[in-house]
């Protein structure tokens, strides 16, 4: 089970494992908190974005070979324009939602489905985003309500990430809002990384994933990483989007695990 905040946060972040595993005859389920409905995008925020990213949501998990799709239907908590909080909030926004009830809610799916895996988020969310905080929060203690074996947080190793902005700025021209040093401090260093799946057989469903997430690459004017992330080119595609990166706490930091189901409890 794939748990996340918004629709498209699974095509950046988990796309590639998801097909790999659908691919190896494993059954997958995707989860989000929100309906994404104060995401950036040209339509206006509210209800109707809501509706048009969950559709987004079915295309992407279809394409990913998703068995089934559930929306715990918390409100987007939004991003204030400096990052973090946003003051003005929906009434039944995720970040204010009760921790436990969130956990019963996802552990409940997470025990009809008999669940051997869950992905959640590392401690800082990634990049900050409240809602992918509470992901992790939300999401560590469903595995505990449910005993749920293997939890692994996706994230993404900053260290290659941040060379390869840097390599790719000389020849390529990111958006002006686009700012490499936001990643600085963003996910995980590579050293505290213990799963680092290859998934470049999948980079055309991931690739193809993203692209269902229409709404989000186009419009807005601030931190669009989803649009950003499809104007990558083509041959440096499979380079940066050819791992995905997970941390697996009950295991030894930086142990060099290649599969979500490496380190299976014996
Ligand atoms: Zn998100």
């Amino acid at each position: 089970m794939f748990f996340h905040a918004h629709p498209d946060d699974e095509a950046l972040l988990t796309a590639g494992t998801m097909a790999k595993l659908a691919a190896e005859g494993h059954r997958v389920v995707l989860v989000v908190a929100t309906a994404g409905e104060r995401g950036l995008a040209e339509m206006e925020p509210g209800e109707a974005l809501g509706e048009t990213r969950l559709k987004e949501l079915y295309t992407s998990a279809a394409l990913l070979g998703c068995a089934r799709v559930e929306c715990l239907g918390y409100g987007d908590s939004g991003l204030s324009p400096k990052g973090g909080v946003a003051d003005e909030r929906p009434d039944n926004a995720f970040i204010d939602a009760d921790t436990e009830a969130a956990a019963k809610a996802l552990a409940e799916i997470l025990l009809e489905e008999k669940a051997d895996l869950l992905t959640i988020y590392d401690p800082a969310g990634g990049y900050g985003h409240p809602d992918h905080v509470q992901v992790h929060r939300v999401g560590r203690r469903a595995a505990k309500i449910a005993g749920t074996e293997i939890v692994l947080e996706a994230t993404v190793n900053r260290d290659p990430l941040v060379r390869l902005l840097r390599l790719a700025g000389r020849f390529y021209r990111f958006p002006p809002e686009f700012d490499v040093r936001t990643f600085e401090s963003a996910y995980s260093p590579g050293e505290t990384i213990t799963h680092r799946v290859n998934v470049r057989r999948y980079t055309k469903q991931k690739r193809a994933s993203m692209a269902a997430h229409a709404s989000q690459a186009s419009g807005g004017d601030s931190d669009r990483t989803l649009a950003v992330m499809l104007k990558v080119p083509r041959p440096l595609y499979r380079l940066v989007f050819g791992t995905e990166w997970y941390v697996r706490r009950d295991l030894p930091p930086g142990a060099r695990l290649s599969h979500p189901f490496d380190g299976w409890p014996k």
